[in-house]
C-alpha cells in the first residue's frame, strides 16, 4: 500500500462528522486532511467549536485543528460529507467540479439517476455510473452516496433474501435513536415519557431507496427492484441504534432454518477484499428471545453489521424478525468510510499530486 489518502471532513462538528473523526483516527488507508463546517465555526479550534457527543473520547489529533469553509481548495485527495441535506446539494457539486471524488451520507443526491446508492455488499456494480456522471459533469470529480441509516440497516438483511427468495412486499415499523436527528435535534421536553410518531421524509427514503439499492445495473442505468415497501418511522428516547420490526412476503417459500441460513452466511465483497472497515458478518442472526436491544447489540461488529433476531412466521405475510442498526456508525460515517474503502480498493480513489 502507497501512502495513505487524506480525507477533508465536510460537517466535521455535527454528530455524523464526530463519528468521521473518531473512526478516521489510526485508519490503515485514510488520514484526516482538514475539517469544515458552518461559519460559526471557521477559525476555530475543533475542541471549541465542537460539542462532543460520541462516547469514545475526542481524538487528541483532532482537537487544535483548526476548521475551515466548505469551499473546494481543501488540503484532501478526497472529501466526506456529514452536512445537512439542506446544503448538500450545492456544496457536493462544487466539489466533485472541482475535481474531488466526493463520498456522501446526505440524502440530497442519493436518488438521482447517476449517482451510486453504494453499498458495498449489494451493489459494487452501480460504480459504474461515476464514468457517466463524470461525462455529464465534464470533471475528474464525482459523488458517491451511501444510504439514509434506516434503509442500511434494513436492506443489508433484504438482499440476502431477495437474492435467495424474491420479496414480495416489505412492511417495517421502526424504533429510531435520537442522534438520528443530529445535535441538539429533538426537544427533551418532545421525547422525555414519549414516543413521537413522525419524523419528516425518513418513511418516503425508507419506501425508495431500497429499491434502487436492489435494482439492476443495466445499459448505463439502475431499473429499480419492483416490490412494494411500506414504512412507519417513529423516534424513541434510545441515544444510539435503530430497532426496525420487518415483515416480509416471498416468492418462493423458504422453510424457517432456510431463512435464517440465507440471512447468517451472507457474505460478499467487502469480506472477499478483506476491507478494513468490512464486518466479518454484513447479518448477525441472534437466537435469544429478547434481541436484538439497541444498548446491548449496537456495537456488535463494531457497529458496522445489520443484527437481527425473533426471526419467526408472521400470520399476515410469510415471515417477521426485528433487526438493529447502528445508526452513526453503518448508518452514517461508517457506512461511507466503507464505500471509499472500496472505491481506494478499485482504483477510483488516488492521491492528488
Ligand atoms: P448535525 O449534527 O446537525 O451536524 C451538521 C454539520 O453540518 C455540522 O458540522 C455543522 O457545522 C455543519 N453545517 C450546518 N450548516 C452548515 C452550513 N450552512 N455550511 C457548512 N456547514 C454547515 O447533523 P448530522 O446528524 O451530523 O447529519 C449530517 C448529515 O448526515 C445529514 O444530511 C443527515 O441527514 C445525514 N445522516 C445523519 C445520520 C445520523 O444518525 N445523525 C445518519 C445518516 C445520515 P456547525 O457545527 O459549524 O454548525
Amino acid at each position: 500500500m502507497t501512502r495513505k489518502l487524506r480525507a477533508a471532513v465536510l460537517g466535521a462538528t455535527g454528530t455524523v462528522g464526530q463519528r468521521f473523526i473518531q473512526l478516521l483516527e489510526d485508519h490503515p488507508w485514510f488520514e484526516l486532511g482538514a475539517i469544515a463546517a458552518s461559519g460559526r465555526s471557521v477559525g476555530k479550534p475543533y475542541h471549541r467549536a465542537c460539542s462532543w457527543k460520541v462516547p469514545e473520547p475526542q481524538p487528541e489529533y483532532v482537537r487544535d485543528q483548526v476548521l475551515s469553509p466548505c469551499r473546494p481548495g481543501l488540503e484532501a485527495d478526497f472529501v466526506f460529507s456529514g452536512l445537512p441535506s439542506s446544503i448538500a446539494g450545492e456544496v457536493e457539486c462544487d466539489f466533485a467540479r472541482a475535481g474531488y471524488p466526493v463520498v456522501s451520507n446526505s440524502g440530497y443526491h442519493r436518488m438521482e439517476e447517476d449517482v451510486p446508492l453504494l453499498v458495498p455488499e449489494i451493489n459494487s456494480d452501480h460504480l459504474d455510473l461515476i464514468s457517466l456522471q463524470q461525462e455529464r459533469t465534464r470533471s475528474s470529480g464525482f459523488i458517491v452516496t451511501n444510504p439514509n441509516c434506516t434503509t442500511i440497516a434494513l436492506v443489508l438483511a433484504l438482499a440476502p433474501l431477495h437474492r435467495a427468495f424474491g420479496l414480495e412486499r416489505v412492511s417495517v415499523v421502526t424504533m429510531q435513536a435520537l442522534s438520528g436527528a443530529g445535535y441538539p435535534g429533538v426537544a427533551g421536553l418532545d421525547v422525555a415519557d414519549n414516543v413521537l410518531p413522525y419524523i419528516e421524509g425518513e418513511e418516503e427514503k425508507v419506501e425508495t431507496e431500497p429499491l434502487k439499492i436492489l435494482g439492476n445495473y443495466k445499459d448505463g442505468k439502475v431499473e429499480r427492484a419492483e416490490f412494494a415497501i411500506s414504512a412507519q418511522c417513529h423516534r424513541v428516547s434510545v441515544q444510539d441504534g435503530h430497532l426496525e420490526a420487518v415483515s416480509v412476503s416471498v416468492r418462493l417459500l423458504p422453510s424457517l432454518d432456510e431463512l435464517v441460513e440465507t440471512l447468517a452466511s451472507f457474505r460478499s465483497l467487502p469480506q472477499e477484499l478483506d476491507l478494513p472497515s468490512a464486518p466479518r458478518r454484513p447479518v448477525v442472526c441472534l437466537e435469544e428471545p429478547d434481541r436484538p436491544q439497541p444498548r446491548l447489540d449496537r456495537n456488535l461488529e463494531k457497529g458496522m453489521a445489520t443484527v437481527v433476531g425473533r426471526i419467526r412466521p408472521c400470520p399476515v405475510l410469510d415471515y417477521k424478525f426485528d433487526l438493529l442498526g447502528h445508526n452513526t456508525i453503518r448508518g452514517a460515517a461508517g457506512a461511507a468510510i466503507l464505500n471509499a474503502e472500496l472505491l481506494r480498493a478499485r482504483g477510483m480513489l488516488k492521491g492528488k499530486e
